[in-house]
């Protein structure tokens, strides 16, 4: 039986910002819950609240002191220089703000309750996930705790054994390498912008046999993506026989993001999401990187109009429209005068283009290794 698609989503994101300066000021997770809902799409029945991890819990994968170094910041709502240099935490990029400790701690609750509702099948999509950068013992890249890796140890506790990850946001996803390097029943891939923080993910970076990375040029389209998608990312996940797929779905990778330099319309983003479902029994989608609050809950809403096979109006009705109309992106350019149709559509116009010669040649090769051509 088809099971119907699950959304894990929280309170906890509304209204919360990691600093006036920060691109994780903007509203993300309650723009996507606020527009589902808008347009009809999210039924009591599929949401569920994302619990709170338990330190333990986090403990699966991260070290004990870094959690209660965590806990600590959010209650003393700062850190001492020597923590600052150990855990990374207070810092431009992983700054002490209200809740340092509860959201991350309820996205990464989101990733292990997907991990346990996915051990007997099914689809969940849970856009507060996808924090690939955090480490064992450290924040990293905006990143306090890494949900991907532990919904992934979940999925392995459940019973579920080879898990192929398939990563599309413009950043190399290297917390999740880290975790799951050398392990035979892991598939990662990961297709990110060139010479991009944080700098790992070569070409030729195969993390022990278990990664497979693109690096791809600024300006990458529409059509350069569907060329990967169809020759190397679905023939590798079809080939590996997973068990189970995580799909890290940042949408930093389009080109209204302000982050980074690719030229994707999230066309792109909802072909992976559609084409990858039917290759394992059970789906997880998570969110990742996306600072344009904009192109983050057009993209992400897409995402679960495209797993509940939910046709995508060409305009939005009056009450998505107002949600549209009331984000705010204050300290960028272009928060000043949006475009039009940030408000009242949801699908950009393709971003179709050349295939470029360095793309065809970096595809060939990472063909030819992993047996494909
Ligand atoms: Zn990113």
């Amino acid at each position: 039986m088809e099971q119907v698609p699950s959304f894990i989503g929280s309170e906890i994101y509304r209204g919360s910002s990691y600093g006036a300066w920060h691109p994780l000021r903007v509203p993300r997770v309650s723009t996507v819950m606020d527009l589902c809902r808008a347009l009809g799409w999210l039924d009591r029945s599929q949401y569920l609240t994302s619990p709170r991890a338990r330190p333990a819990a986090l403990t699966h994968w991260h070290e004990p002191e870094y959690i209660s170094a965590l806990q600590r910041a959010e209650v003393r709502q700062a850190v001492s220089d020597a923590e600052r240099d150990r855990f990374g935490l207070g810092t431009h990029s992983n700054p002490v703000y209200a809740e340092v400790f509860r959201r991350p701690a309820t996205a990464a609750g989101g990733s292990l309750l997907a991990g346990e509702l996915l051990a007997r099948g099914g689809v969940v999509h849970h856009p507060a996930g996808g924090t690939h950068h955090g480490l064992p013992g450290r924040a990293n890249g905006f990143c306090y705790l890494n949900d991907p890796v532990l919904g992934m140890l979940s999925l392995r506790r459940a019973g579920v054994r080879r898990i192929a990850y398939v990563d599309i946001d413009a950043h190399h996803p290297d917390g999740v390498e880290l975790a799951f390097a050398a392990d035979p029943d892991v598939l990662m891939i990961s297709v990110h912008e060139e010479r991009r923080w944080p700098f790992t993910g070569a070409l030729d970076a195969r993390a022990g046999g278990s990664a497979v990375n693109l690096p791809v040029p600024a300006g990458f389209n529409d059509t350069e993506m569907a060329l990967v998608r169809e020759t190397l990312i679905l023939p590798l996940v079809e080939r590996f026989r997973a068990d189970a797929i995580v799909l890290q779905c940042g949408a930093d990778a389009v080109e209204e993001d302000p982050l980074s330099h690719l030229a994707l319309s999230n066309n792109a983003h909802w072909a992976v999401v559609a084409a990858l479902r039917s290759l394992a029994p059970r789906y997880l989608v998570l969110g990742g990187g996306g600072y344009n609050p904009w192109s983050v809950g057009r993209l992400w809403s897409g995402v679960w109009a495209v797993l509940n096979g939910l046709e995508i109006p060409d305009r939005l009705p009056p009450t998505a429209e107002v949600v549209m109309r009331n984000l705010r992106w204050d300290g960028n350019r272009r928060g000043k005068s949006p475009p039009e149709h940030w408000f009242t559509t949801l699908r950009d116009t393709p971003r179709d283009g050349a295939i470029r010669d360095d793309v065809r040649a970096r595809l060939a090769v990472l063909r030819h290794r992993e047996g494909l051509s």
